[in-house]
């Protein structure tokens, strides 16, 4: 299965031991139903990495193989299928190792991303820069890029990520003005759902705003579901994906209506339809459709009643109760 590198993929990590194979395809088939597009797995025993032919018959999406420490790992990973080999070149080993792992991957046609995490920086070049900096994370990088690069390996997709936003960030702009290998971004070790959200919207939305990345981590201490419905939030507030886009007012002193309980309702119903339209549930008629007038569909709360608009003009007034269900009739969903 061929990883795509022409638009912005959303991956995940599954959370269940590989080699529970039941379990982590029940897992992978969850992270398909909202909309991941690679999913890696961890593959830290020779059963895992045994695990990986059945779990790649009963998935749809390409799966990386993450490997530390062993590079037998990564070649058996490879055997039975990975689409992709994620390893830190640094922690597999002697030069040897690394070099069965490029031509392994070169035999199957599969890349490997070199993945550097500011925990595992090489001591030496700690010393040189004085800790953990972003010259520090992109040199590291680059040493392992040579190191495959030695071997005629040039399938190769990068990442160096660290729980600190504007040093992900320093790091990935200077990772860019020096190569133009792939790269996969996000911010590690984000933290719980929410403040990992908010941290990993910021890192990952500056950096693609800036034009850089290829595939996207929301990193959390939380389901990975989550962290797909995150990524999509984030690619879609970056016009960089489609999808239904709800938009809602924060309400103030003239709300008519409950808009949380409407938003996510409405947000609930059309939750993985594949239309491209931006849904808005806003307080109150007077100035609802005004400032949603972007939105291709709107409910505002009125007095007494509720009214549907579109495009900023209102279309139908409807009892409040029938606001949501009228809606999504008139949307033909
Ligand atoms: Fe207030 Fe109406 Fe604006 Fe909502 S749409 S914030 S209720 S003025």
């Amino acid at each position: 299965m061929k990883i795509e590198k022409s638009r912005i993929t959303i991956q995940s990590m599954t959370t269940t031991k590989t080699a529970d194979t039941a379990a982590t395809v029940a897992q992978i088939k969850r992270l398909e139903a909202v909309g991941c597009d690679i999913v890696r797995v961890a593959v830290p025993n020779m059963e895992s990495a045994e695990a990986i032919s059945s779990i790649k018959e009963n998935i749809n999406i390409p799966l990386v193989a993450d490997i530390h420490f062993d590079h037998r790992l990564a070649l058996r990973a490879i055997e039975r299928g990975a689409d992709k080999i994620r390893i830190n070149p640094g922690n597999v080993g002697n030069t040897e190792n690394v070099k069965a792992i490029a031509n392994a991957c070169k035999a199957k046609g599969i890349p490997i991303r070199i993945g550097v995490n500011s925990g595992s920086l090489e001591k030496k070049l700690l010393e040189k820069h004085g800790g953990v900096t972003a010259e520090a994370m992109v040199e590291s990088v680059l040493g392992h890029v040579k190191l495959l690069n030695q071997y005629d390996f040039d399938d190769i997709w990068l990442s160096a990520k660290t729980s600190d936003v504007p040093l992900t960030v320093r790091t990935y702009r200077l990772l860019r003005e020096r190569t133009d290998y792939p790269l996969h971004i996000g911010v590690t070790e984000a933290g719980t759902e929410y403040s990992g959200t908010i941290k990993s919207a910021v890192g990952i939305g500056a950096l693609l705003l800036d034009g850089i990345g290829d595939t996207i981590r929301v990193s959390l201490t939380a389901e990975p579901e989550r962290e797909v419905i995150a990524a999509k939030v984030i690619l879609k507030a970056l016009g960089l994906r489609g999808g239904i886009d709800i938009i809602s007012c924060p309400t103030c002193g003239r709300c008519n209506i409950d808009v949380r309980e409407i938003a996510e309702e409405t947000e609930r119903r059309l939750e993985g339809k594949s239309l491209n339209l931006t849904v808005a549930v806003m307080g109150c008629a007077v100035n609802g459709p005004g400032e949603a007038s972007r939105a291709d569909y709107g409910i505002a709360g009125g007095d007494g009643e509720g009214i549907i608009f579109a495009k900023g003009k209102i279309i139908k007034k409807v009892p409040m109760k029938n606001l949501t269900e009228e809606l999504l009739r008139i949307m033909e969903c």
